[in-house]
């Protein structure tokens, strides 16, 4: 955070006020790690703070510290609204776009109350009094970490706060392996172990926790893996009646995408999955190195991301969307051969 910034966000919170935190749809480890962290932290320093999320996380999250008070609007619209609607203060974290908070869009249009905006996607909006916007850091809960560091309150980081922001981190970074892991995000890796986060019960709380029917999943997901070599790309799909056939469950297809990018060669991942509820199928993106997937997801698939990691969507069947996917890939021969 700038000077600026640090004195603006200071002054928010002179006096204890309520506070609402809000993660993206769909929130994933860095998005209830950072939330979670920040509202323990607010807390502890006199605010009324509470996490209001979209809808529901995996399974694989709700071991978290924190997660029996996270209000979610899809089960407990009135509660969630509430906090909303009478908040002083408003926290968007891991998210750059009133969009990408799902249903609770339409909430966040009508506030009135001041924003603070700490994320690390690119192009963020501009709703937000104070934009803690980076998008070389590692994901955010490292942003979160500075954050409180900033404020000169490192020393109010308990154990439960540390594991929070190492559980984000270590997904965001896939267990630290991914550019945007620096000496920097290292060495609060080590501070957040010294504050209490237990590493290696994180990492198999997150990573060890599968059932049969998702490593299953996995497998069908691996043999309907495509190779287009003459574009270092390559891709899944899964169906809804794969998903349906291996008792889906939220979170269950997280990560299958990297598979993809292992390949000897392959610089351009994605993985489809259809949706039939929404009526969509949902995409996630990976590259290696220059190639930008948040820009080719913000062109053709409503979505958007990292240069490296990004989302979007398709209104077509999951024939129709592969195809129209084969057929853009001339479009982008030359970054990709
Ligand atoms: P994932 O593929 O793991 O869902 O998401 C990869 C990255 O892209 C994350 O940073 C996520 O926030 C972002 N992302 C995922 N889906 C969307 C989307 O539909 N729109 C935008 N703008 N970003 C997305
Ligand atoms: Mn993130």
């Amino acid at each position: 955070m700038n000077p600026t910034q640090i004195t603006t966000t200071k002054e928010l919170l002179s006096s204890s006020k309520k506070i609402a935190i809000i993660p993206h749809k769909n929130p994933d480890g860095d998005a209830m790690g950072s939330t979670l962290a920040l509202a323990a932290y607010l807390n502890k320093k006199g605010h009324e703070a509470v996490v209001v999320a979209p809808n529901e996380y995996p399974h694989f999250l709700k071991w978290l510290p924190g997660d029996s008070d996270v209000l979610f609007y899809t089960s407990n619209t009135g509660n969630a609204r509430k906090a909303i609607t009478t908040a002083d203060l408003i926290f968007t974290l891991d998210f750059n776009h009133f969009s990408r908070a799902g249903d609770l869009e339409a909430e966040l249009d009508k506030v009135s109350a001041p924003f603070i905006m700490i994320d690390h996607h690119q192009q963020p909006d501009t709703y937000a009094a104070v934009t803690y916007s980076d998008t070389s850091m590692s994901s955010t809960c490292e942003m979160v970490y500075h954050f409180i560091k900033s404020l000169g309150d490192e020393d109010v980081i308990t154990a439960d706060m540390a594991s929070c922001l190492y559980t984000g981190i270590m997904t965001d970074t896939g267990s630290f392996r991914f550019p945007s892991t620096t000496a920097t995000t290292h060495e609060v890796i080590a501070a957040l172990i010294k504050k209490g986060a237990n590493n290696d019960q994180i990492h198999q709380n997150i990573y060890d926790t599968n059932s049969e029917s998702r490593l299953q999943l996995l497998g069908v997901a691996l043999s309907n893996l495509v190779v287009l070599r003459e574009y270092r790309t390559a891709y899944i799909t899964i169906s809804q009646k794969e998903l349906d056939d291996h008792k889906f469950q939220k979170g269950d297809t997280e990560g299958f995408v990297n598979y993809c990018l292992s390949l000897e060669g392959i610089i351009f991942a994605v993985i489809f999955i259809e949706n039939k509820a929404d009526r969509i199928i949902k995409m996630s993106l990976r590259s290696k190195g220059d190639f930008s997937v948040n820009e080719l997801a913000r062109a053709h698939y409503h979505g958007g991301g990292h240069t490296n990691a990004a989302g979007g969507k398709s209104d077509e069947s999951l024939e129709e969307t592969v195809a129209q996917f084969k057929a853009l890939l001339p479009t982008y021969k030359e970054q990709l051969t």
